[in-house]
């Protein structure tokens, strides 16, 4: 019989650093009465993070979701942005929220990301750029992306909230297209409780992006724009610097339990391990597994429940789909009928417990409890299941 956890196994757990090393920054901050707006800690962890991602060019945000609206505002679009919807709220959120038209292009059935062969049939005269995401961890196919937004003079921007530190064909993942947001949220490998940063080609919009996280302001007694107020503070800035020391120790310890799940679950029919791409330095932001129901035995939803019973919480995603949201769902594009992949993956697509400090143990149980509910599964009237 296989045993329970005693404690819940959550899919995730924040990055902690010590409370000493937190008090020491604070007392920093305390001592310098300097607690927000461009302060010592931000610029300090603006170069941090401009080593640690190599890029040119970095801004940052008090959270992603603001730096990806305020980096689309920079970059002046017009008309419509074709995306994704098999992504997190915030993705599409930020074309709408700057007046501009979300058009869905149906994803890939491997990657899981946009569907790069899709995207130039989408293509109008209204299209002003592709917004695309390296979903779950996977990167888009960015060349492929780049072609067709050349042809077209379209800009290329990529969420990347998922690919901190991650590498695609040995560049850093900041690298490609024109603009890339990287969120610092609580859930995510790096984080500064809430933040994020976008990372950019064109150097101009450094200061563009300074002033419109500042209200606009360019002076004592000028406003030069209209901005809004999307500062990282001081306090969070010190979080993610001592938060920064951790990540090389946490990836490593990623590193580990991904080849665990990887060993664990081979043998198991039904189950495709969907972040493993060898071209690929992993962010190790999550560990994603698609149930194939007729293989399994059944299906992702059912499996999800009973792993519950087993106090192993898993996480759907992205669930529901983005372009099923009512505000969205008048669009033309989308239409289920045009989006079939990203209609099947919300289904099979499942985020397995990962974080650096689960045991060997825990893993292999993990795996166990799996390998158990499929047998189960095999001998019980499915009739019984939810
Ligand atoms: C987390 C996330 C965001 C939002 O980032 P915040 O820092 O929470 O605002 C955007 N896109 C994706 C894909 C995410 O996972």
């Amino acid at each position: 019989m296989i045993s329970k956890f005693n404690e819940p196994i959550m899919v995730t757990r924040p990055l902690l650093p010590s409370l000493q090393n937190i008090n020491n920054q604070l007392q920093e901050i305390w001592e310098s009465k300097w607690i927000t707006n461009n302060g010592p800690k931000n610029k300090e962890l603006r170069e941090a993070l401009k080593e640690y991602l190599a890029v040119n060019h970095l801004s940052l945000f008090s959270n992603g979701t603001l730096g990806l609206l305020l980096g689309i505002k920079s970059l002046e679009l017009t008309g419509e942005v074709i995306t994704t919807p098999f992504t997190f709220p915030a993705t599409v959120g930020a074309l709408e929220w700057n007046g501009l038209t979300p058009v869905f292009c149906d994803i890939d059935n491997v990657t899981l990301t946009i569907d790069a062969n899709k995207i130039e049939a989408l293509i109008t005269e209204r299209t002003s750029a592709i917004l695309a995401v390296h979903v779950l961890g996977i990167p888009c196919e960015v060349d492929k992306i780049q072609q067709v937004a050349d042809k077209y003079h379209l800009k290329v921007i990529y969420d990347g909230a998922h690919v901190f530190g991650a590498k695609l064909n040995c560049k850093p993942i900041g690298e490609f297209g024109d603009m890339t947001m990287f969120s610092f949220h609580a859930t995510k490998l790096f984080n500064t409780i809430e933040g994020g940063a976008v990372t950019f080609k064109d150097k101009t919009l450094d200061r563009k992006l300074q002033l419109f996280k500042n209200f606009g302001i360019s002076g004592p007694d000028t406003v030069e724009l209209s901005g809004i107020n999307a500062k990282l503070n001081e306090i969070q800035a010190a979080v993610g610097l001592e938060v920064l020391k951790l990540v090389p120790e946490q990836r490593k310890k990623r590193h580990y339990i991904k080849q665990l799940y990887e060993t664990n679950l081979k043998t198991i029919s039904g189950i495709r391990i969907v972040t493993k791409h060898e071209e690929q330095e992993s962010s190790y932001q999550f560990f994603i597994i698609e149930i194939n129901e007729k293989e399994f035995g059944i299906n992702r939803n059912q499996l999800h429940e009973k792993l519950k019973d087993y106090n192993v919480f898993t996480r759907k995603y992205f669930y529901p789909l983005c372009s099923d949201f009512t505000w969205y769902h008048d669009l033309p594009s989308a239409q289920q009928k045009y989006l079939p992949t990203a209609y099947e993956k919300i289904e099979t697509v499942l985020a397995l417990p990962f974080y650096g400090e689960l045991t060997t143990e825990e893993v292999i149980q993990i795996c166990e409890i799996i390998k158990f509910i499929q047998k189960k599964a095999s001998t019980d009237v499915l009739a019984n299941w939810e």
